[in-house]
């Protein structure tokens, strides 16, 4: 009910600025983004000069982001990340960050950067809120730990961890389900 709430809100938030071209394209029979085709088509509408991109995806050293809502303006892009939420919170800045980050090593020019809260007047739900300077203030502690985590990724190995708060937090771990199973096993053992 609250995921259905909040794409429907963040499908209502795309046509904010009018006329709008959307990147999603999903793997074939799938709802699985195809996150290749998808950097694919955004470089296409990027290049044609699309004033308004949603959904437009990046790729940086094998890390990968999509934005909301792309911008255009004189000096280059703004982009607004939308959250079915009253208010912003923290955590939705540092995610701006990382955003930012990737989008700025892909030699894009991001002047400002928004979070869009859910507003208490239905007629007009979308507060746009600017977050541009704690966004981009995480930008350092990023490239100071992302290639670790690059390097971790291409390891063999797996990095032995207890499973533990950092599972859920701030959002649910992709490897929740392996994890966890791995750790019934050894209980069951
Ligand atoms: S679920 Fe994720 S955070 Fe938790 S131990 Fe596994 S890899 Fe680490």
């Amino acid at each position: 009910m609250r995921l259905d709430a909040g794409n429907d809100f963040g499908d209502r938030a795309m046509a904010m600025f009018g006329e709008y071209e959307e990147m999603t394209v999903y793997r074939p029979g799938t709802t699985i983004p195809d996150t290749k085709a998808m950097v694919e088509k955004t470089a296409e509408h990027l290049a044609k000069g699309t004033p308004v991109i949603c959904e437009a995806a990046f790729i940086y050293y094998n890390n990968y982001c999509a934005v909301d809502i792309l911008r255009k303006t004189e000096t280059g892009y703004d982009f607004y990340e939308v959250k079915n939420a009253p208010m912003v919170y923290d955590q939705f800045i540092r995610d701006a960050g990382f955003q930012y980050y990737i989008m700025n090593r892909c030699k894009l020019n991001i002047g400002k950067i928004f979070i869009v809260t859910h507003g208490e007047d239905e007629e007009n739900p979308f507060v746009s809120n600017d977050v541009t300077v704690k966004a981009k203030g995480y930008a350092k502690w990023i490239n100071d730990n992302i290639w670790d985590l690059n390097r971790m990724q291409k390891q063999p190995e797996e990095v032995q961890i207890e499973i533990g708060e950092q599972c859920t937090k701030p959002y649910e771990c992709w490897y929740y389900g392996y994890c966890h199973h791995l750790s019934e096993v050894e209980v069951n053992e």
